[in-house]
């Protein structure tokens, strides 16, 4: 289990701001100083703009997983689930979420960069966190970071294992464990199986090196069963080969939200899942009636507000490129959010938003800035209405709800794009109902 890192509170709770990040410790010497990117702060917002992450439907999506698994805290033997918090927990803020899912009883984290885990452990994370990119950096200085914040590697490669047993017996450091990547059909990160016997090599004759994880990631686990269960069958053989080198890991993984929902024996020992967490299904609508899935909660809600209204005449033209023209007596809201928050420039003259609880599209070209909504059909629609982009809202007009698949259809994207967009300058706020 990990050890919390020797932080310094004093110093780091003097340099933060209310939800913002404090800058990375000064570390000693020429170790490398990992710098993190900063937030929005909800203490300085002045404009009406934000994204609201609900606590509790994280933790109602947790659950409902655990169950799906007839895993949970208590469960001993069932599969164990180690949340996806990449991307700053998928756009929603991962010191929150980590801290949120670590008093829930969650087992272990996962993240794609070190930069990520050291911002978990600077927040004072004591989970076990997987490091899932695999990336040290040319010099490896990055090993130093992994082994100071107790983190868990990935490696792929014979080359990798050979230098971090070095660094292990130049340090006097006890095995270090590591996760195995192999490449069973997604073509991205991994070793292939003819890459195989010599990182299995490499595992035998160091022993500076511990084989903790065996992993792998699925390419069509959403959408290609077949295409699944050739990977799984590669996975398999894999493992089978490394059992009979002696090297047997002490848990097995391959699983991201599709296949942990859709196919039990994808599960082995832990699971991955990042989108099902955050409440957003990685199923298209057929598949997700299909595959049972138990019952998410979204957990980020997008909000404005109007801003500044206008009439504009039969035939009159609003902004950049004067792409959309009044048909009508038309009445214009103005959104204090653009394509530099995360509002997709693609949902220029397609998308909606919610206000008074009803439908009203998006007129005209996004700006960086800001956004037109056409109101006329809204009666009562006045300055300072709330204004749903993303999530569910209920008002005199009745009640609906903006899901990022929806916004993902019509940009030609994924839910996981549209929840990662949302960007750093949307302060996001914390809610415990
Ligand atoms: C992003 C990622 C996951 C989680 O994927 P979801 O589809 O969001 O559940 C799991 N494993 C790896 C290696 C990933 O990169």
């Amino acid at each position: 289990m990990s050890m919390p890192p020797s932080a310094p509170q004093s110093r780091r709770a003097a340099d933060s701001v209310a939800g913002s990040i404090a800058p990375a410790p000064v570390s000693e010497g020429d170790a490398p100083r990992i710098q993190k990117p900063r937030r929005a702060a909800p203490a300085d917002a002045v404009r009406p703009t934000r994204a609201e992450v609900n606590l509790a439907h994280l933790r109602h999506n947790l659950r409902a997983l655990e169950r799906s698994l007839g895993a949970g805290p208590s469960a001993a033997n069932a599969t164990k689930i180690w949340g996806v918090l990449k991307a700053d927990a998928y756009g929603h803020g991962a010191p929150a979420v980590a801290r949120t899912l670590e008093r829930a009883g969650i087992p272990g984290l996962c993240v794609a960069l070190l930069e990520e885990a050291v911002e978990l452990r600077d927040a004072g994370i004591h989970l076990p966190i997987l490091v899932m990119g695999g990336y040290y950096g040319s010099r490896l200085d990055g090993l130093e970071e992994i082994l100071a914040h107790d983190l868990l590697p990935v490696v792929y490669d014979a080359g990798q294992i050979e230098r971090i047993a070095s660094f292990a017996r130049a340090e006097g450091h006890a095995p270090i464990g590591v996760h195995v990547k192999v490449d069973t059909g997604m073509g991205r990160l991994g070793a292939s199986p003819a890459e195989l016997d010599a990182v299995l090599d490499a595992l035998t004759s160091h022993p500076e090196v511990r084989l903790e994880g065996l992993m792998t990631h699925f390419a069509c686990a959403d959408s290609d069963v077949a295409a699944t269960d050739a990977q799984l069958r590669a996975f398999r053989a894999i493992e089978h080969r490394a059992e009979k080198r002696g090297l047997v890991p002490r848990v097995r993984h391959a699983a991201n939200s599709a296949a942990m929902l859709r196919l039990p024996e994808a599960r082995f020992d832990l699971v991955r899942p990042g989108i099902a967490l955050f409440g957003v299904s990685p199923f298209d609508a057929a598949t997700h009636e299909a595959a049972a899935v138990p019952e998410l909660k979204p957990v980020m809600r997008v909000l404005t507000a109007i801003v500044a209204l206008r009439s504009i005449p039969t035939g009159g033209r609003i902004g950049y490129g004067h792409t959309w023209q009044a048909d009508r007596p038309s009445l214009i809201a103005t959104v204090p959010m653009g394509y530099a928050d995360g509002l997709s420039r693609l949902l220029s003259n397609r998308g909606h938003v919610l206000v008074r609880g009803r439908r009203a599209p998006i007129a005209g070209t996004v700006s960086m800035d800001m956004t037109m909504v056409d109101v006329t059909d809204i009666p009562g629609a006045k300055l300072g209405d709330e204004i749903v982009i993303l999530g569910p809202q209920e008002g005199p007009l009745g009640k609906d709800a903006i899901g990022a698949a929806e916004i993902a259809a019509h940009t030609g994207s994924i839910p996981w794009e549209v929840l990662t967009s949302i960007s750093r300058r949307v302060p996001r706020f914390y809610r415990e109902p």
